[in-house]
């Protein structure tokens, strides 16, 4: 993989509930979201089943004016039981979450995509450092 086509966001564990800085989880955000208009997606259990419940976590996190460019700018996925129902297997992706069920494991491996999953540790105040820094090693779109 050497470029991103799709970037896939949980909320909780990644932006939301951990120790990294909120000014890096922001960072990590907004380089999101400028560098890849239209191709960045929620994959949480917020948004999930055809209901996109983002929109109360993210004012429950960041301040009204972030949190509605949020809502706006990051498209909402559907799935039901694994959020491997909802990624694009042809894309070049990354997948940041902070947990991975075995058997999405397997959906991952079966597609030869396991490298677009990016582990994210919510005790580790770092880890939007990292994360972004793994986003910028890319390039920009
Ligand atoms: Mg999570």
């Amino acid at each position: 993989m050497k470029k991103i086509d799709k970037i896939y966001l949980d909320i909780d564990g990644v932006i939301r509930g951990v120790a990294s800085p909120k000014e890096d989880v922001v960072k990590l955000l907004r380089y999101c979201m400028d560098n890849y208009p239209g191709a960045v997606y929620w994959l949480t259990t917020h948004c999930r089943g055809g209901v996109n419940r983002t929109d109360f976590v993210l004012h429950d996190t960041f301040d009204n004016e972030f949190a509605d460019e949020l809502y706006n700018k990051i498209l909402p996925t559907d799935w039901e039981a694994l959020k491997t129902e909802a990624i694009d297997m042809d894309s070049d992706f990354v997948w940041f979450d902070d947990n991975l069920f075995e058997s999405e494991r397997m959906v991952l491996e079966q597609n030869y995509v396991l490298d677009g999953f990016f582990l994210m540790n919510p005790k580790d105040s770092e880890m939007a450092k990292k994360a972004l820094e793994h986003l910028r090693r890319f390039g920009t779109a």
